[in-house]
């Protein structure tokens, strides 16, 4: 495998400071948040003091996706503050990616970092089932020049660390281990700030900035806050995985490096090597597969029995005895709006679907990116604005509300029509080849659009498989919206498919 990234010239903050912007040229106007009467949404009222005022966004959470965020404004110049829960690194599930992320990655300015650690590269999925003579590959081969061909396999506690890292060599401000337990709103109702407690004092410090956005992931801080997600009732699903080490990666039955996913009656089963020799190994299944109450006393025997049944990835399991089965739950969720006044929700904290195409990270990273210029661009506007007459400001609002309005739209898009390729999935028994013949008939060029489906194709009017997937009204999640593209690989710009 590769050589681990250098250590960091800077590294981050590994705990509780109070942030200090000073050292950075703002590129923020007058139009600070002082002027506002600050209130704490559950009354926790710390000193006055800690409140600064220079910030230009608050970032929860430093997953993909609020690092994606935390970049692309830091490389403006913006000042940003990432404030993250955990110490990391710390354990996610969500290891593998897809080559539609790598393109972001590699806007963002970390596609060497990631490529130059321990990620596997991931060439392609391989879809296999109960019977071992029965596997289909979609190799992401690529004919586009806009379009890589690769994606990785991560181990997600070094992956998010790395990212987390980049945005702070960027110049955002990273604290760690300050968890975020309460918003500051004006009294207009505008969020304004955040309430955090940093694990070494304890003492609730309150910061405000112009923006704040919310990554923090299933937690939903401002998602949950305001009610803005529902529960997905048509994916109720439960997985248990472990990592399985000692492994050999060229004993894959397939091509090294590619994800497994296998299907059977009651749900599916996912191999992923996040290196050459852990294989990271879950099940899906419906909830109720394990008992409502204590579902942990069931979850060995599901694992195992689930596993079992697929023999491509049984047979690459060790001999020796495996470490605990762990679990996670209800975990497919829409929200209603990604925006209100003063934030923005990205990646998870706003939708979550099925993990089944592998799209969570880069979901995370395009919506990230996305909230990330579009706070940028309000920003500019914002500045160039201030001062001028009340028509002028009056204008700038309603551009803002137009800005936020397309973010919303674009983040519909995304994880609309990710729902949708699942729902469609599942409903021509796993298999797109089916998918096309009972919906569309004859497709021309169908492995082309598989592919690009497969690797992230979530934005685009012209995929004809998406398109008919948008069309169904049997499968409205988040709808009504009205899509807007701007794919994050090809753009919007038309393309002749030759
Ligand atoms: C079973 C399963 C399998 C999956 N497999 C894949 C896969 O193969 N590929 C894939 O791409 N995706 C997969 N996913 C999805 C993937 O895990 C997520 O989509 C992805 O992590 C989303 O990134 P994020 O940055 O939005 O959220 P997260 O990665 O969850 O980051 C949110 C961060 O916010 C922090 N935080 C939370 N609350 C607070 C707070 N109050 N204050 C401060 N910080 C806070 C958390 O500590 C965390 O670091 C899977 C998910 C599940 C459930």
């Amino acid at each position: 495998m590769r050589d681990h990234v250098p250590p960091s010239e800077r590294p981050l903050l590994a705990t509780h400071t109070t942030p200090s912007a000073q050292d950075r040229p703002s590129q923020a106007g007058a139009a600070a948040a002082m002027d506002l009467t600050e209130a704490s949404a559950a009354g926790a009222a710390p000193g006055a003091s800690d409140v600064d005022a220079d910030l230009d966004v608050i970032i929860i959470g430093g997953g993909p996706a609020g690092s994606a965020c935390a970049l692309t404004l830091a490389r403006q110049g913006r000042r940003v503050l990432v404030l993250e829960k955990a110490a990391f690194p710390r354990f996610h599930l969500g290891e593998s990616l897809l080559p539609y992320g790598t393109t972001v990655l590699r806007r963002l300015g970390v596609l060497d970092a990631v490529a130059a650690s321990d990620a596997v590269v991931k060439r392609g999925a391989e879809f296999c089932s109960t019977d071992p003579s029965h596997f289909r590959r979609v190799d992401f081969v690529s004919r586009d020049a806009e379009r890589a061909d690769y994606a990785f396999q991560v181990e997600r506690a070094q992956f998010d660390a790395l990212l987390l890292e980049q945005a702070a060599r960027a110049g955002a401000q990273v604290i760690q281990q300050a968890r975020v337990t309460d918003l500051i709103l004006a009294a207009d109702g505008r969020v304004r700030g955040v309430v955090y407690v940093a694990h070494a004092d304890q003492a609730p410090q309150r910061v405000t900035a112009r923006w704040i956005v919310d990554a923090s992931g299933r937690a939903g801080v401002i998602a949950q806050r305001f009610q803005l997600r529902q529960a997905n009732p048509r994916l109720r699903m439960v997985a248990l995985f472990r990592h399985y080490t000692g492994c050999d990666e060229r004993a894959n039955p397939g091509v090294q490096g590619d994800i497994q996913v296998g299907y059977h009656a009651d749900g599916w089963v996912w191999a992923i090597p996040i290196h050459e020799t852990v294989l990271s190994v879950g099940v899906v299944t419906a909830r109720d597969a394990l008992p409502a109450q204590n579902p942990m006393t069931g979850a060995d025997q599901v694992f195992a029995e689930h596993v079992g049944r697929i023999p491509r990835i049984a047979q690459r399991l060790p001999a020796a005895p495996p470490p605990p089965v762990r679990m996670e739950t209800d975990f497919c969720y829409g929200c209603q709006q990604a925006w209100g006044p003063g934030f923005l929700l990205v990646g998870d904290a706003a939708c979550f679907a099925d993990p089944v195409f592998s799209a969570g990270v880069f979901l995370g990273l395009a919506t990230g990116e996305r909230a990330g210029q579009t706070i940028h661009d309000l920003l500019d506007d914002q500045e160039a604005t201030a001062s001028r007459s009340v028509a002028r400001v009056q204008a700038q609002m309603e551009r803002e509300a137009a800005a936020l309005r397309a973010y919303d739209r674009f983040l519909k898009t995304g994880f609309d029509t990710y729902f949708r390729i699942i729902y469609g999935f599942y409903a021509a028994g796993c298999d797109f080849r089916q998918y096309l013949k009972w919906r569309l008939g004859r497709v021309a060029d169908a492995n082309y659009w598989i592919t690009r489906t497969l690797a992230g194709d979530f934005w685009t009017a012209e995929n004809p498989i998406t398109t008919d997937l948008r069309s169904e009204r049997a499968w409205d999640t988040l709808a009504p919206y009205d899509p807007l593209y701007g794919c994050p690989v090809y753009g919007d710009a038309p393309r002749s498919m030759e």
